[in-house]
């Protein structure tokens, strides 16, 4: 495999396989053990495995960088651990332990390194996923589980980069209710988001808002981004009250504007009416890193945050979040593990 056809100058946010990828099984009751690195392809797995028939399964998201001078750096991957652990107690599944995942992660991006882009053009997205493959009937967890980990190199999720986004509300669809699976990426918390987001799609809007499924008025997400208002110098974000899923992003955006920029941040409910009010607004994820919203469409009315400027505390902490991932400035925070 070589990555002479790969045009890195104009990627964008969609699959291309690479070399290789990770995989080991683990049997209900015992330990996971280590893998191996295969080359990429499909796999087998029986028609009545329980990730097939119930979703038994979780994602991961993470992205490695090629700095300037060639060095490869992957951005709190222990976080990711961290959260996909939790994902497979609440999925049944047994948990992948942290130098498991780390390993498999490091192992992919080494055997893959020609594919990661040159810095500032794109990054390694890696997906590591667990799901239960062995089969059966009844509606209970498998006895066998898969961990894998591939990726693929990518450019922005959004076209545009810096660009501010235009975003509707989703006065028809929840993404997640408070005591169900929304903290963690569950593979069935995704595609029922498909609809709501195409259809917003076709009607020219980036993405869509969704609204707390209790009272359909506090803001939870944006797609599979976290949300963020700047509302009188105050950074506010939606508190993890279950139904969020507690990005990393969102935390390290929290760390930069306490620690490196003092500014406050609030972790409360905020409401849609309130968020209109915002100076700044933008979403925040692996995928998309930061992005600045332009635009709020709630029942039929559009508010305008930007026409195409992005605010200076956006601005400040996507330069600062971004400087610390490419490898430009120095890491305060001890985020970055070099490979
Ligand atoms: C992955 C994800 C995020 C962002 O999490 P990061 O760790 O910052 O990538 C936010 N919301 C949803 C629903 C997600 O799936």
């Amino acid at each position: 495999m070589s990555t002479n056809n790969i045009d890195f100058d104009n990627l964008t946010f969609t699959f291309t396989k690479t070399r290789s990828m990770y995989v080991t099984k683990c049997k209900q009751g015992d330990n996971w053990n280590s893998g191996e690195l295969v080359p990429y392809g499909n796999i087998s797995i029986s028609p009545a495995s329980t990730v097939l028939n119930y979703g038994q399964g979780l994602f991961e998201g993470m992205k490695a960088y090629k700095t300037e001078g060639g060095r490869i750096l992957l951005f709190r991957p222990e976080k990711n651990a961290e959260r996909a652990a939790m994902g497979c107690t609440r999925l049944s599944m047994p948990e992948v332990p942290k130098n498991v995942f780390l390993e498999a992660v490091k192992t992919v991006v080494k055997d893959n390194s020609d594919y990661i882009p040159p810095t500032e053009q794109g990054a390694l997205y890696i997906r590591p996923i667990v799901f239960g493959s062995a089969e059966g009937l009844g509606v209970a967890p498998s006895t066998e589980y898969t961990f894998m980990v591939y990726c693929s190199p990518v450019g922005p999720y959004f076209k545009g980069g810096l660009t501010p986004i235009k975003l509707i509300v989703s006065t028809q669809y929840h993404r997640a209710p408070l005591k169900g699976t929304g903290s963690v990426k569950a593979i069935g918390n995704y595609v029922p988001g498909m609809l709501p987001s195409s259809n917003a799609k076709k009607e020219g809007f980036a993405e869509i808002i969704y609204l707390d499924a209790a009272e359909e008025k506090y803001i939870e997400e944006v797609g599979a981004a976290n949300f963020f208002a700047v509302i009188d110098g105050k950074i506010i974000t939606p508190e993890l009250t279950g139904s969020i899923l507690p990005g990393i992003t969102r935390d390290s955006v929290m760390h930069i504007a306490k620690e490196k920029l003092g500014i406050d941040v609030e972790e409360r409910r905020i409401s849609i009416d309130e968020a209109m009010t915002a100076e700044e607004v933008f979403c925040a994820g692996t995928a998309a890193i930061i992005s600045p919203i332009g635009s709020i469409k709630y029942n039929n009315k559009e508010h305008i945050f930007s026409n195409g400027d992005v605010g200076p505390i956006t601005r400040e902490l996507y330069d600062i979040l971004t400087g610390i991932q490419y490898g430009n400035d120095r890491d305060p925070f001890g985020w970055i593990l070099e490979l």
